[in-house]
């Protein structure tokens, strides 16, 4: 924990390699801190969960559903989100080993993102979505209920928009 004199009103908190620094103001006493302090580690904490993978935890996660259901078979070159993918939630290319996710996936479940995941890996192995392209699916036991979800978020995109609660 940080005082400073210049600052009046704000808190502000950070991490700092493995340590929390919580910036409040000089004048603010005992109480007002410890509640500050829990506050602003909540807050940290709320942030830190909704946080995005990155692409390169994207492939180690990539990897390890591979591994778990693929027996390591699938091996993707590359992994990545994109923004230009409105209409799937992923796509690859096998010929180059390559998956893109589309960005629209972020801030879903992780069971739903992991299924896309595990889908694409698939197509690195069964082209198509033949029999044996789902039979492989069933690894993920998941598949059901991602597909469900997507499929909701989907249908809510269509659904007439309720007009906005008016404020009297
Ligand atoms: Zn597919």
């Amino acid at each position: 924990m940080r005082r400073s004199a210049r600052r009046r009103r704000t808190v502000s908190a950070y991490r700092e390699g493995d340590r929390t620094v919580v910036l409040i103001p000089a004048r603010m006493s005992e109480a007002e801190e410890r509640r500050w302090v829990s506050v602003m580690l909540d807050k940290l904490a709320a942030q830190e969960s909704k946080r995005v993978l990155g692409d390169s935890q994207l492939a180690e996660r990539a990897r390890r559903l591979s591994e778990q259901f693929f027996e390591g078979r699938a091996r993707p070159t590359s992994v990545r989100w994109v923004t230009n993918q409105n209409t799937r939630w992923g796509s690859c290319t096998p010929a180059e080993g390559s998956i893109r996710l589309s960005h629209r996936l972020q801030g879903m479940p992780e069971y739903v993102v992991d299924y896309v995941l595990v889908h694409e890996l698939a197509h690195l192995l069964v082209p198509g979505h033949g029999p044996r392209f789902w039979q492989l699916l069933e690894a993920y036991p998941r598949t059901e209920r991602a597909r469900g979800y997507l499929e909701g978020v989907v249908a809510a995109d269509r659904l007439p928009h309720l007009p906005a609660a008016r404020e009297e």
